[in-house]
């Protein structure tokens, strides 16, 4: 199969080069930033334009290979890349273009977050995603996208108004409400199952100044300053975004205000007092460094697994799984995070879009970090039983991005019976052979 691959990329038409093993940047490509995934294509291509893609697609599709479509590379399961297959490598095509009359950005298919915010911020503008500065915009976008701005102006795919996609039929299709809404509504939260993104079509919102409040809490008072959190939390304005991080030292809360600046100071102190012994305070500071202030703890190459889900609220139930299973954290890196939702995010009903959870006031997160192979089950059980102690205080419906396990069970959990039927005769119209099965994946189901 991989001499088939081989010989469909080194025919006629094909401009970019082929990776393969021996190649001087085969290790260099065939790595993801999860560094327990350690995979080794048959060939990697890196294409610079929307007909590479369709190209390589092809090639894949015609030599039935495995195909791995690579963004940011941020996949905690690692899909993409794979062993044998073919990984096609978008991070050539990060180019950002800004319509300022019509207040949109149009983003390829292989930028980063910090790609997409130093277009923005700069001149005053965001598109709400995620808040580590080296994740893909592509896999973010197309499993829903939260971040800092999500409470006030709702998911990434709630600002997304069409994307260019290369299909398993090697089409290059426009979707948008109006060329076709079924499959606007399944890339809206169905991850990578449709096609190929080339292209993302965004509204851009305005940004004023950005103030954020940050304390550690020790952990004697940690749970505490968690049972005083979530009174103060509620009926927060949605300017207002709130994230907490349980490690084995303690509770960290950052409260950040992206509204009227002279409020700012009344708005987030209160989370400066939930117990004693918060040490911190609150300040001005760039949008651009509050979304890249995490960067470094999760470089690239450590070790990682997770598993979150969603909380209504936080209740002593889910304060005592908190503490509980931080205290038998494998790793001081290890955590769990907790991001405040609603707002924006809940305007938008469920059935809108493929994205399942909307009703949810909460997501959490439970992180194991690591540096040594010689650690992985124990980080990855430590992993399993957080989230499981987690999960039972969890609403139906998750996050498909976010989800280290790839059993076919995770996305029909996430997204429910009745949704991922729908799901799944998208999937039968757009990709009946599964070529796009790295993923969270949708299985081909004819109606
Ligand atoms: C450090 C870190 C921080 C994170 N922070 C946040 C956060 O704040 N908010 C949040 O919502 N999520 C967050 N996530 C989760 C993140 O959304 C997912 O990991 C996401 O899948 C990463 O996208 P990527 O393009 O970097 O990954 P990749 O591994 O490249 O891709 C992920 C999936 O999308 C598919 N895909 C990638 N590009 C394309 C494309 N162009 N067309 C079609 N399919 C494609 C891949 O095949 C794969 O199935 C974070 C993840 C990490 C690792």
């Amino acid at each position: 199969m991989s001499s088939l691959l081989l010989r469909e990329l080194s025919s006629g038409g094909h401009r970019c080069p082929v990776i393969t093993v021996g190649h001087q940047d085969y290790d260099k490509y065939r790595r993801v930033w999860n560094g327990v995934v350690d995979r080794h294509p048959a060939a990697i291509v890196r294409p610079k334009s929307v007909d590479d893609v369709r190209r390589a697609v092809h090639a894949a599709a015609i030599s039935g290979s495995l195909l791995a479509v690579r963004g940011g590379g941020h996949s905690f399961p690692g899909f993409s890349t794979c062993d044998e297959g073919l990984v096609l490598d978008l991070s050539e095509m990060n180019a950002i273009s800004i319509d300022r009359e019509a207040l949109t950005i149009d983003v390829e298919g292989g930028a980063l977050l910090g790609d997409l915010d130093r277009a923005t911020v700069p001149e005053g503008w965001v598109v709400p995603a995620g808040v580590v500065s080296h994740t893909g915009v592509a896999g973010l976008t197309l499993g829903g996208g939260m971040g800092w701005a999500s409470r006030r102006y709702g998911l990434t795919i709630d600002s997304l108004l069409g994307a260019e996609i290369v299909t398993a039929a090697g089409e290059i299709v426009w979707v948008s409400a109006n060329t076709d809404p079924e499959l606007f509504w399944g890339i809206r939260g169905g991850g990578g199952n449709f096609g190929v993104v080339t292209r993302f079509r965004f509204k851009m919102h305005s940004l004023g100044s950005v103030v954020v409040g940050q304390w550690n809490y020790p952990s004697a008072h940690g749970r505490e300053a968690l049972q005083t959190l979530r009174d103060r939390a509620l009926r927060q304005p949605r300017d207002f975004a709130l994230n907490f991080t349980a490690t084995t030292t303690g509770l960290s809360v950052t409260a950040a205000w992206t509204g009227e600046a002279s409020v700012a100071h009344a708005i987030l102190s209160p989370f400066g007092t939930l117990a004693e012994g918060g040490v911190g305070g609150v300040k001005e500071v760039s949008y651009l460094s509050l979304q890249s202030r995490n960067d470094e703890e999760y470089r690239w190459s450590r070790r990682y697994y997770c598993k979150g889900g969603f909380w209504f609220d936080v209740t002593d139930e889910a304060v005592d799984a908190v503490f509980q299973s931080i205290a038998n954290a494998p790793t001081s890196h290890s955590e769990i995070s907790v991001l405040q939702l609603g707002g924006a995010v809940s305007d938008v009903s469920d059935e809108a879009t493929a994205y399942t959870g909307r009703g949810a006031g909460y997501y959490w997160l439970a992180e194991p970090i690591w540096d040594s192979a010689a650690d992985d089950d124990r980080c990855v059980a430590w992993g399993r039983d957080a989230g499981n102690a987690l999960s039972n205080s969890s609403i139906t419906g998750n996050y498909i991005n976010e989800q280290a396990d790839a059993a076919p069970a995770v996305a029909l959990d996430a997204y429910g019976a009745e949704k991922y039927q729908r799901l799944a005769r998208l999937k039968a119209r757009l990709d009946p052979q599964n070529l796009f099965r790295l993923n969270q994946n949708i299985t081909p189901r004819h109606p």
